[in-house]
């Protein structure tokens, strides 16, 4: 019972299902959902509607205390990289490639230089 996560939204217990009706006969009450686990919301909410929920209450504020983004960002060639594998190639000699997605360069890479998540080409940290 330790394990179990509850589900972070304000509104959870308001959703009137069968699996939320805790308690014992004329003492029942609907409660937040509670898992070991969930998909949503980087496992804090049971649904869509319960992430939903608690970006409409809270969002505001979590934007304006982790920054409000006030200009547009950038991605410029030096940093629009992206590997990719060429399936126009033979299943025996699949080919991987770095694509820059604004001038559509194309260069050769290999399988181990695909699989490094610390590979790039691109040059700056945005
Ligand atoms: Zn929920």
């Amino acid at each position: 019972m330790s394990d179990l996560k509850l589900c972070q939204s304000p509104k959870c217990h308001l959703y009137k299902t069968q699996d939320r009706i805790k308690g014992t006969k004329g003492n029942k009450t609907y409660q937040t959902r509670r898992r070991s686990s969930f998909y949503y919301g980087n496992g804090n909410f049971c649904s869509l509607n319960c992430q939903n929920d608690w970006f409409n209450k809270y969002g505001d504020l979590a934007i304006d205390h982790f920054g409000r983004t006030t200009e547009a960002k950038r991605l410029t060639e030096e940093n629009a990289w992206g590997k990719q594998i060429d399936w126009s190639s033979d299943y025996d000699s699949t080919r991987y490639i770095y694509v820059n997605g604004i001038t559509k360069e194309q260069r050769p890479l290999t399988r181990e230089q695909y699989q490094d998540n610390n590979y790039t080409l691109n040059t700056s940290l945005d």
